[in-house]
């Protein structure tokens, strides 16, 4: 008969991040690599079989550099502020793919697309948009992706994080466990 000893030892580890918590802090690790001094954003695109095909985050496109480009904000239409220049998370996300294509996938994502990205990511065939932030909901650009998203039968929802955070130690990695060391030999094993 087992010992209920055994069966503990034999159960599998209860504190493990799931596949939403997974792809979100992936969409957010991203978002680290962005060098927008104000807004970091990052995307991850996974298809059905809980494969990522394509993760990007903001940054100005390639050849154009980031220290000649200008980052600060102002008038979405002056050539001296970003905004003419950035291209978002979600965009470069789609255009890196590693697969054929994206159709059918689902897109994680910090903040709600705005209306240029929601109309990239109908055309890719995204069919599902997780978000966990709608802060510019106000914003007439906002507006407009859900009126296209629901216009083209795309899905979107906020995720609801369990953990406020994830942390990484790169020093668990070293971390042995008492039992996993190696045993000093005594009279018998001789
Ligand atoms: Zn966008």
């Amino acid at each position: 008969m087992e010992s209920s000893t055994t069966k503990i030892e034999n159960s599998k580890r209860s504190s493990y991040i799931d596949w939403e918590e997974y792809f979100m802090a992936i969409a957010f690790l991203s978002a680290k690599r962005s060098k927008d001094p104000n807004t970091q954003v990052g995307a991850c695109i996974v298809n059905n079989d809980k494969r990522i095909v394509g993760i990007g985050y903001n940054g100005m496109p390639t050849g154009c550099s980031d220290d000649e480009f200008p980052w600060k904000k102002g008038p979405h239409t002056s050539l001296d502020a970003k905004y003419l220049y950035v291209c978002h998370a979600e965009v470069n996300a789609i255009l890196n793919k590693n697969s054929g294509d994206v159709k059918d996938c689902t897109i994680y994502v910090a903040l709600f697309p705005c209306n240029e990205c929601a109309k990239v990511i109908i055309q890719s065939g995204i069919k599902t948009v997780v978000y966990m932030s709608d802060k510019y909901a106000y914003k007439v650009e906002t507006t407009a992706s859900k009126k296209m998203f629901d216009a083209a039968g795309i899905k979107y929802r906020q995720y609801i994080p369990k953990n406020q955070k994830i942390e990484i130690d790169f020093s668990d990695v070293d971390v042995i466990e008492m039992n996993q060391l190696p045993q000093t030999p005594t009279k018998q094993d001789n």
